[in-house]
């Protein structure tokens, strides 16, 4: 894992946040490559989520939203996480978190007192991650929620505005408009990929915590209890998804939830083997049965029950979720793709990104870059290529060697050289097109090039 954070500092992915100032935990910024990456991820799921399909609606919510939504959502009251404080260092954990490494499940209904309970009895085994003394503070459980005071003029934060704990509540809140606006009718889904915040107690493992997180989110609206053979067919699907944007299957797994909240029907995980900590959450697939539009039918008045013109009936309709967060795909993929071998008796490291994500799809360089006649032609290569694919990079600094290797832990899956043999003889207008995985170098006619590196 260090070897990835360093690569995607190095290589301009991904930025500790607010750095010049000495880094803000649980923050992080993405670099002209890493937004890329992050782009061709959200590009690849909508595409999966909403053009491949005929029942899935897109959908951008909000960010601000009635405070009301978060207590019939239940984030007021119930989303929290036990925090202990360590009474030497002060170094807060996440005492469900801290149980779980030494093999003890804290049920998520469990109240303070019982987490308590639980903490004393495993206090022996418990140790503080930073400065390893067995000494903490009484277990309280912390809400998560982000507050704000949008909208607030009285300078005390008296009614305070949440940021979301989670990105999927501007879809129920919208329900009712899709169906009213769009041919939706039931089962449908509604796709949204958003920001959530949350005050998250120990923001760890790089891009796998953070405070401040993307959503994608798919909602798929189900007549009640018809739920079993599409929650199967979503698991199975979503599984695919990955191993068809090329993550390695060895590395996927599904886990179901031990203890589900109180109104969900069923709960499984996707888990990644993520480098370093092992398989770990990355995405969640729920069935949140018909609680969301129940609450929201109560708390904000408005009826959000379906008629269904096959049926003739009138219900609540049941949901059927999947939710990931693009910063734990993006460490997925990025780890995934994370690959070293030996070129020449050298080590090299490169990233096998497929063409759909690689954030540069082609760089173009000239042999030498004071050769104005190289150049000259180059740049008419570049421009060409430009139009064709967009992300494509130029690239003249250094010698030949150093470019592959910058370009291969950028994950770009082609470099064209253009030499003194573009210019004359019998491979004039030809260029040498080098493969980052198997480093393997052929020449391709110009007017060929596009048709052969989108194949
Ligand atoms: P965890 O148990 O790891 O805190 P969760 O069960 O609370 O996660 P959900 O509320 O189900 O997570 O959120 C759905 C998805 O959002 C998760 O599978 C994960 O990919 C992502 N996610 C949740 N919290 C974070 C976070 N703090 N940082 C990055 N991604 C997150």
């Amino acid at each position: 894992m260090d070897d990835i954070i360093s690569l995607a500092k190095r290589r301009g992915f991904v930025y500790p946040g607010s750095e010049i100032y000495g880094g803000q935990a649980g923050m992080y910024d993405y670099g002209p490559y890493g937004v890329e990456l992050l782009n061709n991820l959200k590009a690849a799921w909508w595409k999966t989520h909403v053009y491949d399909r005929d029942d899935f609606y897109g959908l951008d919510s909000a960010i601000f939203k009635d405070p009301r939504v978060w207590d019939a959502s239940g984030h007021t009251s119930g989303f929290s996480d036990p925090l202990a404080e360590c009474k030497k260092c002060n170094m807060r954990i996440r005492v469900d978190k801290e149980l779980e490494k030494i093999g003890v499940t804290a049920d998520e209904k469990m109240s303070e007192a019982d987490l308590q309970r639980l903490f004393d009895e495993n206090k022996d085994k418990l140790q503080c991650p930073k400065c390893g003394e067995k000494d903490f503070g009484p277990v309280r459980m912390f809400n998560l929620l982000v507050k704000t005071n949008m909208g607030d003029f009285t300078g005390e934060m008296a009614e305070p505005v949440y940021l979301p704990g989670e990105a999927c509540q501007g879809i129920y809140l919208n329900f009712k408009n899709v169906v009213d606006t769009t041919p939706a009718k039931i089962p449908f889904g509604i796709a949204q990929i958003g920001k959530a915040f949350r005050n998250e107690i120990s923001p760890r493992n790089f891009l796998f915590r953070t405070r401040e997180l993307e959503q994608a989110d798919t909602q798929y609206f189900i007549r009640p209890n018809e739920n079993k053979d599409e929650y199967e067919r979503i698991k199975q699907r979503r599984m695919d998804w990955y191993v068809a944007m090329g993550i390695r299957p060895e590395n996927l797994r599904l886990k179901q939830h031990e203890n589900l909240v109180f109104y969900a029907a069923d709960a499984w995980d996707i888990e990644y083997n993520f480098p370093s900590y092992g398989f770990d959450e990355l995405e969640g697939i729920h069935d949140r049965t018909d609680y969301d539009l129940t609450q929201h039918t109560k708390f904000s008045g408005t009826d959000l029950s379906y008629f269904d013109p096959q049926t003739n009936e009138k219900y609540i309709p049941w949901i059927l979720e999947t939710s990931v967060g693009m910063g734990r795909m993006f460490l997925a993929f990025l780890s995934d793709a994370y690959t070293e071998d030996e070129v020449n008796g050298e080590k090299r490291v490169y990233l096998r990104l497929p063409m759909e994500l690689a954030p540069v799809k082609v760089a173009v360089s000239p042999l030498l870059k004071n050769k104005p006649e190289l150049v000259a032609k180059a740049r008419e290569v570049y421009t060409m290529l430009k139009k064709e694919f967009g992300a494509v990079a130029w690239d003249d600094n250094g010698n030949i060697g150093k470019r592959y290797r910058r370009q291969d832990e950028i994950g770009t899956p082609y470099c064209v050289v253009i030499d003194f043999d573009t210019l004359e003889g019998d491979t004039k207008d030809t260029v040498t097109v080098r493969n980052r995985d198997t480093t393997e170098q052929t020449r391709v006619r110009i007017e060929e090039l596009p048709g052969v590196l989108a194949r």
